[in-house]
């Protein structure tokens, strides 16, 4: 095609295991014969941000790390591609012209680029579920404001999102999000509370980043996933359930009031949501792994235990009490998810720090700006970090 029939891409966070995936369905689906990519943006590995920019001939590559501006510049001189590095840069990134977003950044770190993109107007598909747990109805409306759409990304969302029938929205009765429990899983808290930050990431099914393979052994991830949900359906907490599945291969269902259950299989393979986000409402061809279901042969499902995995209840409190409480908890986690790994914290007193947090600002009550929602998030980063300190003058 013309460089005028070209999809415009921007993709926040094209380093990261998302980021890595969405590159590599966008070489499937035709390349730089398709697609012109606006932007690519990282943070740390500056060698692969380069190599990636140069490889699909990005406008831009921004690093979100001021410092390493000079040795970007220096990996792509001579290439044409612009260089930009910092906060201002990122936005840069996001606002520059393109049609569809992947906001794969971790963390809150992705919220402000990632909204600057939905106002413009771009397509948004959301890797990012930080997004929403943090800003909640404030993003969704960004985004209709915006006028792009808000597909997601998330395994879970997709599949809950294929599964969702457009007239069928209000016979919706409950939206099943499965869990695979993660390496945990039967493990009892005696046995959890020692494990390491290693330990903790090595996921038995997907291959994905460390925050979020640390927050499927703790299922904060699939705390996180419930208020996802919440925002992007629009359905009450009480409809929002999780059930284990170890085998990740139902990536989530819909119940509907007449009894039926609609579900989304297929193999643990993000590039199947991430082509479906980039094709829709079409479908991609796609060469990923086919299910074989005589080699599967069956599919196991267990209740969630709350007690083990107390952030599942931390999610139906912030669901329950609502307000700024995705916010909240969603910092509180961030700050003590890095001391685990810092190795200042054990495993299980990043829901203890969660926990004391979110009750200590319970009567923040409810945003009514972005600006709302980045006072709490800084507040309850600062009590998470003094809850953490606590705990090490404890020990
Ligand atoms: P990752 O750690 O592999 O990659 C994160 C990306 O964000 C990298 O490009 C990194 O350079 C960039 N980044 C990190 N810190 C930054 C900062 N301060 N400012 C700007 N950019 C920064 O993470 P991932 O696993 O790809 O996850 C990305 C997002 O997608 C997360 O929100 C995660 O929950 C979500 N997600 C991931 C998966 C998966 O399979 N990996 C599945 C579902 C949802
Ligand atoms: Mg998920």
């Amino acid at each position: 095609p013309s460089e005028a029939n070209k999809r415009r891409v921007t993709i926040l966070g094209s380093t990261g295991s998302i980021g890595k995936n969405t590159l590599d369905v966008i070489e499937q689906l035709g390349g730089r014969d398709a697609f012109e990519v606006v932007a690519v943006t990282g943070s740390a590995n500056i060698e692969l941000l380069a190599r990636q920019a140069k490889a699909v001939g990005a406008g831009l590559a921004v690093t979100a790390d001021e410092r390493r501006y000079d040795e970007l510049k220096s990996a792509l001189s001579g290439t044409g591609i612009a260089v930009g590095a910092g906060r201002n840069a990122l936005l840069e990134a996001a606002t520059a012209p393109s049609d569809w977003v992947m906001a794969a950044i971790v963390g809150t770190a992705g919220l402000a680029p990632t909204l600057a993109a939905a106002e413009r107007g771009a397509d948004i598909a959301l890797a990012n579920k930080e997004c929403l747990v943090s800003a909640g109805n404030l993003f969704v409306e960004a985004v209709a404001a915006g006028g792009g759409r808000l597909i997601p990304v998330d395994s879970e969302h997709s599949a809950v999102f294929q599964a969702l029938e457009a007239d069928q929205r209000h016979a919706v009765e409950r939206i099943v999000l499965t869990a695979s429990g993660g390496p945990f899983r039967t493990w009892s808290r005696e046995q959890m509370a020692g494990v390491t930050a290693a330990a903790a990431s090595a996921h038995p099914n997907w291959s994905m980043g460390l925050k979020i393979s640390i927050g499927s052994a703790s299922m904060f991830n699939k705390a996180l996933e419930m208020i996802e949900a919440k925002h992007l359906f629009d359905v009450r907490p009480d409809q929002i359930e999780v059930v284990v599945h170890p085998q990740s291969v139902i990536h989530s269902m819909v119940g509907y009031s007449d009894g039926s259950v609609l579900a989304q299989l297929g193999c643990p393979d993000m590039r199947t949501a991430i082509g479906y986000a980039l094709s829709y409402p079409r479908r991609p061809v796609l060469n990923v792994e086919r299910l074989d279901f005589a080699k599967l042969s069956r599919l196991d499902f267990e209740a969630p235990d709350e007690a083990r995995f107390p952030a599942l209840r931390l999610a139906r409190t912030a669901l329950t009490r609502g307000g700024l409480q995705g916010a909240v908890m969603n910092a509180a986690e961030e700050v003590a998810f890095q001391a685990f790994v810092d190795a200042r914290i054990g495993f299980l007193q990043m829901a203890d720090i969660a926990e004391v947090v979110m009750d200590a600002m319970v009567d923040w009550g409810a945003a009514s700006s972005m600006a709302d929602v980045f006072a709490v998030d800084e507040e309850a980063r600062r009590r998470a970090g003094e809850v953490i300190t606590k705990i090490e003058m404890a020990a």
